[in-house]
């Protein structure tokens, strides 16, 4: 329907189109009010349609929100074929249309509790009832997969029909039949109802999606992108044992239209929502239970939404907000319809965990063993509360996997405290102007020659005098889990070695406190502090010490393995290879690593400067061997790895986890401490979320964690 190069140019539109923020003059208005058409229907083909997004619903909103904010100052600019006058469309040529009862509305949004306080004082400006009393309302989850409306007539099931144009929809009946949460008949004779349309959702549980993909892998058919695309298609199947073989259940959230024998209108016999859908669970329909709740005012909606903002992940299937609707019917009739919405419903939409960006750059940054780290650097973009500008891309294999270029659209995810990181490159999006992302092949400080080691995903610098590399390996060594230097921060240290101050260790602690303490920005209090944090960590143990050398394979756990075994740092120098693989868990890389570093006479040197200077060379008591790693960062805790690894190898992250005191274990239990996620972690991590005790990592965090 769209060419390549037609969506791309509607992309970067929209994108123009967003950070807009006054209403613009006529002349203006009326050029925006076309492109605003043009762009809104292309996102809503992609989202209905091809159940692929290119823009967050966010964006869409903001957009969709613009255009009726110009059609506000400019009414004479609306037009019948304007988006906000239609609700959307998901008809297709497979199946009949059928008319609904009453037409299917889309719902205004709401994005924090703010915007919820504005919908309670509007309905009760409408309603006409004073602010000082209040509203009840019914909280229900705002379902991610395929609407749907069903008829009953004389307590059968005579129709299904997805939501289409919210006017007509796809008659789905066979289809509806075959999902068993559909009860074929349903006594509503009971309560004098004859015709009834009742409106759903039908979507798919995540552990059901999980598998379903996972079987398409392995009938090598392509897998869906999400629980709703597997949904919406399911609705459509030509052959109704497909549909239900899907795994489709339908939520049934709202009695649309009810009426007696006689024609007459009997809605009113529910004088609430709450009643309708009570009535509902007892016919044997399902409804939402647990995550629907009566409120009595909007603080407790605003709470409500809040909470399950948070449990969402944890959750059996996916929803992307809540919907709040006014309990009384009485209430919602005074307050009545747009043609587009409900006034008396709201949609409390959760904070988009993906977003898409523009990649401009990449920055290839030195790390302190001359790890070469690409960094994306992206068009700042809001996502779940922060604005995201920069991911790691981790190595050359992730940057290759993914298949990004510069200036791909790509999309970017953050669940949770999960650290952002790009999901896909958006291919059909691409213009030609894309360019492969070339890693270079010298080091971009110092211009040497990159190596990569057998089994490593990263390219290394190996010259220990790298400008970059010295700078990272300054920073390193002030940290908290190195030397722990208080207050010493990064920008300090940019500013020393700028300033010729900082270029070996050994000058941290020979650095002018007089000449510091005249520095713009600094002072004699700021100074006096830096070297009494200096002066403290001179008396550190040599466990510190040595994990503060930078030496490559020589983390925290395996520093303080050798401070055990010897009385001063120095006498490392004497040890042989045999000697260092003997040690409990120290490997051959390690061994080579630690033989090289004191080798060196220069590092011997640096050694005994860094003695005369004052700095701690023998160990202290506190470092004396013991039988267990009782103060490794996971000490006492079990670990589980889940997922595919994208930076280590699970042998690899299962030793270093031991290394740091962990205990491995195989599944998720009450027992579960940690669980680290890879990519596609499927039901452990749901599992875990759902327990709620256990900590998820990722792998970057675990890292991290491990220092
Ligand atoms: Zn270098």
């Amino acid at each position: 329907m769209y060419e390549q190069k037609k969506q791309k140019e509607l992309y970067e539109t929209s994108k123009t189109l967003l950070k807009k923020k006054d209403i613009p003059n006529k002349g203006a208005a009326a050029k925006e009010v076309a492109d605003l058409h043009e762009v809104i229907v292309y996102h809503e083909w992609r989202y209905y349609v091809l159940n692929e997004p290119v823009v967050s619903d966010f964006e869409y909103d903001s957009l969709y929100k613009r255009l009726e904010a110009i059609e506000q100052a400019y009414p004479e600019m609306i037009t019948p074929n304007s988006p906000t006058q239609r609700v959307s469309n998901d008809l297709t040529a497979d199946f009949p249309t059928v008319a609904h009862l009453i037409p299917m509305l889309s719902l205004d949004n709401s994005y924090n509790a703010e915007d919820l306080k504005d919908f309670d004082e509007r309905i009760h400006n409408l309603a006409m009832i004073p602010q000082e009393e209040e509203v009840d309302y019914v909280v229900e989850p705002k379902f991610d997969g395929g609407s749907i409306a069903l008829v009953y007539e004389n307590d059968k099931l005579v129709r299904g029909a997805t939501r289409g144009n919210g006017v007509e929809g796809d008659d789905i009946t066979n289809n509806m039949r075959a999902l068993r949460s559909i009860p074929l008949t349903a006594k509503f004779s009971d309560y004098g109802i004859h015709k009834v349309e009742l409106r759903g959702e039908a979507l798919i549980r995540l552990d059901r999606f999980d598998n379903i993909n996972k079987k398409r892998e392995v009938e090598e058919k392509s897998v869906f992108a999400n629980p709703r695309n597997a949904a919406t298609g399911a609705l459509r199947m030509k052959n109704p044992k497909e549909t239900a073989a899907r795994g489709l259940e339908a939520f049934i959230y709202q009695l649309g239209y009810a009426t007696d024998k006689d024609g007459n209108d009997v809605l009113n016999k529910f004088p609430t929502h709450h009643e309708g859908i009570e009535m509902l669970a007892a016919l044997g329909f399902k409804v939402p239970t647990i995550e629907r709740k009566l409120c009595k005012n909007i603080e407790e909606v605003s709470q409500f939404c809040l909470d399950w903002q948070e449990k969402r992940d944890g959750y059996d299937y996916e929803i992307d907000g809540m919907v709040v609707k006014v309990n009384q019917l009485a209430i919602q009739e005074k307050c009545g319809y747009t043609s587009h919405h409900p006034r008396w419903a709201i949609a409390f939409k959760f904070k988009a965990k993906q977003a898409t960006t523009k990649l401009l750059d990449v920055e290839f940054q030195v790390g302190k063993i001359g790890q070469i780290t690409p960094v994306a650097k992206l068009e700042p973009v809001a996502l779940a509360g922060v604005t995201v500008s920069s991911v790691s891309l981790h190595n050359e294999d992730f940057i290759t996997s993914k298949d990004l270029h510069y200036n791909d659209t790509v999309l970017v995810e953050r669940a949770g405290d999960v650290i952002p990181y790009i999901v896909k490159a958006l291919s059909e999006l691409r213009d030609g102007s894309e360019k492969a992302i070339t890693y270079p092949k010298n080091c971009p400080s110092c211009n040497t020659i990159l190596t990569q080691q057998e089994g490593e995903a990263a390219w290394r610098c190996e010259n220990y005098t790298c400008e970059a590399q010295s700078l990272r390996r300054l920073i390193h060594h002030v940290s908290k889990h190195a030397m722990n230097i208080d207050g010493f921060g990064e920008k300090y240290i940019v500013r020393f070695n700028e300033l010729g101050w900082l270029n070996s260790l050994a000058d941290i602690y020979r650095l002018d406190y007089d000449k510091i303490s005249e520095l713009e920005g600094f002072g004699q209090r700021s100074a006096d502090n830096l070297k009494a944090a200096i002066d403290t960590a001179k008396q550190n143990g040599i466990a510190r010490l040595l994990y503060g050398f930078s030496i490559p394979h020589i983390g925290r756990s395996v520093s303080k393995t050798f401070a055990a075994e010897i009385e001063d740092i120095r006498d490392l120098k004497d040890w042989t290879e045999e000697q260092i693989v003997n040690l409990h868990d120290i490997g051959p890389k390690v061994a080579k690593e630690l033989l090289v570093f004191f080798n060196k006479q220069e590092n011997l040197d640096l050694l005994d400067e860094l003695d005369s200077l004052g700095v701690n060379m023998k160990r202290l008591d506190s470092e004396m061997k013991q039988e267990a790693i009782t103060d490794g960062v996971f000490s006492g805790k079990t670990i589980l790895f889940t997922g595919k690894l994208q930076l280590m190898s699970r042998t690899d992250a299962q030793a270093k986890a031991k290394g740091a005191g962990a205990k491995a274990v195989s599944a998720v239990s009450g027992n579960l401490d940690i669980l680290v996620v890879g990519e596609k972690a499927g039901s452990k991590l749901k599992k875990a979320q759902a327990l709620g005790t256990v900590e998820i990592l990722s792998e970057a965090e675990f890292l991290e964690r491990l220092g």
